[in-house]
């Protein structure tokens, strides 16, 4: 496969010492590098940048048309029904927060303890029951059918892919009883949708969110796709989701402008539908081998380093998962560890407990007594330092190069130690390098 070339690719960055070397973003699973095609499509648009849907002018017109025109490309890009909607948001957080506020008062949500705090906190303006961790993807979707059966649920909303493990959930089986229980189905998709193909028809996925900063877009849009409540509450009240206003009354517009209140953002939304038609280009079944080779390169490479723990749900190898390894080294605090690897080797990773605290939880085993102690250090407003790990996550930008240069470094460290001192930074929970120059604190 050719591979999409990627804005800042050779960028390089001080290392202690004053080395220059090639950055290797390891972070893709939080936000992805921008692709050429899309940074060219937005160039092209800016010219004709103008306001959406009430301009009369020509350029209100095109960018219109572009705005309208990137529905299509998104729910092309997931395989949409043709009835389904294409709303667009700043991101995989407000599509969730924009679907709970549409949906009535009281919903019955099945999720589980393993989501992301996006899949997860806005559900408990609901009826929401949480399944436990399961031991395997099976027992999930047991889990899940038990709960069907148990008593009427009008929504299961499960992550496509976790941000933690990269495990992949068992989606199609659950929609399928989602729906022969008269549920339907929510996957939260900012994980799944740079590295798998999706459709949403064929699955039966009825309502799916996305992120475009993940998938090579970061210019602040996403979207929530699917079977959208016709007449559910909008989220944001404000101009262009209404069709009348009165003093006393208001006619709402349909959807998908009902829940897209305010300017939107026009920039974004072509962004967003430029990855889309580039992905689908790319073809998404090619971006999953290519991936896939190079996470196996990483989790082999990992499972070789003395003292590492790699952190999954479910026995290794029994599903399938995108490029995410997340992982602690023996003797090393996840910040630290993360530091290290930055300000020597150049290697960005993300570390701490990648907003999914009830998963880190369980998957760090943290024991009852020790949860309630930093609950009760938190709610009293001290920073208590916190159990995390480290994470690394692939994307298209990612090089063999890039998981050598993190599994060999971890050698190093694991066997070596660090080569700087590292000095703690108590409020940010932060570890900076001793010496001084661009690391100093
Ligand atoms: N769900 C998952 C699985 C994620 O990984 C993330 C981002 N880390 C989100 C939801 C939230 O995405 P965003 O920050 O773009 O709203």
């Amino acid at each position: 496969m050719n591979l999409p070339p990627m804005l800042g690719a050779d960028t390089e960055v001080a290392c202690v010492g004053g080395r220059m070397v090639r950055y290797a973003n390891l972070d893709n699973a939080a936000s992805t590098p921008v692709m050429a095609d899309v940074w060219d499509a937005v160039e092209a648009f800016v010219p004709w940048y103008s306001s959406v849907h009430r301009g009369s002018g020509f350029k209100s017109q095109v960018a219109t048309a572009e705005f309208e025109g990137a529905r299509e490309d998104v729910a092309a890009f997931v395989g949409a029904r043709p009835t389904d909607e294409v709303v667009f948001v700043r991101n995989t957080t407000e599509a969730i927060n924009v679907l709970a506020a549409a949906l009535p008062a009281g919903t019955r949500v099945l999720s589980t303890m393993v989501e992301h705090h996006a899949n997860m906190l806005p559900w408990r303006r609901h009826d929401v029951r949480l399944l436990p961790p399961a031991s395997t993807a099976e027992a999930l979707v047991d889990a899940a059918e038990a709960a069907l059966l148990g008593g009427r649920i009008d929504l299961v909303a499960v992550t496509g892919a976790s941000n933690v493990t990269g495990e992949l959930v068992p989606v199609t089986e659950l929609a399928t009883l989602a729906h022969r229980h008269g549920a339907q189905l929510f996957v939260d998709a900012a994980q799944l949708a740079p590295h798998r193909p999706i459709d949403m028809a064929r699955s039966g996925i009825d309502l799916l969110a996305l992120s475009g900063h993940k998938l090579y877009a970061p210019f602040g849009s996403g979207a929530l796709v699917g079977r959208v409540p016709a007449a559910g509450e909008p989220l944001l009240a404000g101009g262009g989701a209404i069709r009348l206003v009165t003093l006393d009354d208001v006619i709402w517009a349909d959807a998908p402008d009902r829940y897209e209140a305010g300017s939107p953002n026009v920039i974004g939304v072509v962004a967003l539908a430029a990855a889309c038609r580039a992905l689908t280009a790319l073809g998404m079944d090619a971006v999953e081998a290519h991936e896939r080779s190079l996470a196996v390169r990483l989790w082999t490479g990992l499972s070789g380093v003395p003292g590492l723990e790699q952190l999954t749900l479910w026995p290794r190898g029994t599903v399938d998962r995108v490029g995410v390894a997340t992982f602690n080294l023996a003797g090393y605090r996840d910040p630290l560890l993360a530091a290290i690897l930055s300000a020597e080797h150049a290697i960005g990773v993300r570390h701490g407990c990648f907003c999914a605290h009830p998963l880190m939880t369980h998957l760090l085993a943290v024991p009852e007594a020790e949860s309630r102690r930093l609950h009760a250090e938190l709610r009293a407003g001290r920073h208590p330092q916190l159990p995390g790990a480290v994470r690394a996550s692939l994307g298209l930008g990612t090089t063999a190069d890039d998981v050598d240069r993190l599994v060999r470094a971890l050698h190093e460290i694991a066997r070596h130690g660090p080569r700087s001192e590292y000095v703690h930074v108590p409020e940010r929970d932060e570890y900076r390098p001793a010496e001084a120059g661009r690391f100093a604190a």
